[in-house]
């Protein structure tokens, strides 16, 4: 079967074959905490906060060392709350030039609070970002699995462009509201290209909760490198979800390093950032 006989084929910008949103999700301590605050005594075990601080004290000046040696851009979700705490390194992440969007003001499971109390996380947030980089933010991602029914329309109401956030498709779609299509576009990562889902771990609070991961390198990178070959093949939006904490270590950055370089070395693919992605979904399809 011809892959054109699957999907439509995708007429991306200047005749790429395939695009890729390269994204990572600075969470610092939150989840720790969050995480910390659901065990009795859970605010005696610090080391989890530290595999968190891990990413905003020294990954993420690894990774935009490396990205801007690899001359691609990136896209990074940040909670507000850790946007305030390191406001000098979210303003270098801007002033590079990356995005940076919406990731809960403290890593909030959006699926447990009220449409009032999702309002108000977003707008607290919004003030953050305007305080600390000048500008709002137009993307999101959900924080800790999953959105409500009414988190999507929320965002549309609220200005956002896009999400990326579910897993409903290979290509970035119109996000359907109350029975309506919109202009708010979804790009879909995928749990099989989300690095926390192979590399994260922490012995107690247990993270995982059955204890039993940190994937081999190689094996990750030989996972990542199939599954882009065949969103190349079928010219599609790779969408790869990443965690400094995680992916920011001396060497899997290596890895992932040979990873963009593959992508690279394909040629035609369109490299860009979340908002480009959406805006540009918007206009053609
Ligand atoms: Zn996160």
């Amino acid at each position: 079967m011809k892959d054109t006989e699957t999907f439509e084929q995708i007429h991306w910008p200047d005749g790429a074959q395939c695009a890729v949103m390269l994204s990572f999700d600075v969470d610092g301590d939150t989840i720790w905490k969050n995480g910390a605050s659901q065990i009795e005594g859970g605010s005696r075990f610090l080391r989890g906060s530290s595999v968190g601080n891990y990413g905003p004290n020294c990954a993420v000046r690894r990774i935009l060392t490396l990205l801007e040696a690899l001359d691609v851009p990136a896209t990074f979700f940040v909670p507000a709350k850790v946007m305030e705490d390191h406001p000098a390194l979210f303003k270098e992440i801007d002033r590079r030039g990356f995005e940076i969007g919406h990731h809960g003001y403290h890593h909030e499971r959006y699926v447990d609070l009220t449409p009032e109390e999702q309002r108000a996380i977003i707008e607290k947030s919004q003030k953050i970002f305007l305080e600390v980089i000048g500008k709002e933010a137009k993307g999101y991602r959900t924080p800790s699995g999953d959105w409500s029914r009414e988190t999507a329309g929320i965002l549309y109401d609220m200005g956002f462009s896009y999400s990326s956030s579910m897993r409903g498709d290979d290509r970035p779609y119109r996000t359907v509201i109350d029975g309506k299509t919109t202009d708010f576009i979804e790009m879909a990562p995928k749990w099989d290209l989300d690095d926390f889902v192979q590399f994260g771990y922490n012995l107690y609070p247990a993270e995982p909760s059955g204890q039993d991961r940190i994937a081999g390198i190689e094996q990750v990178f030989a996972n990542f490198r199939q599954e882009f070959d065949g969103y190349y093949r079928e010219g599609l939006c790779f969408v790869i979800q990443c965690h400094p904490q995680m992916i920011g270590s001396p060497g899997r950055l290596r890895m992932y390093e040979r990873l963009v370089a593959y992508m690279k070395s394909k040629g035609n693919v369109w490299f860009a950032t979340g908002s480009e992605i959406a805006d540009w979904w918007r206009e053609n399809y």
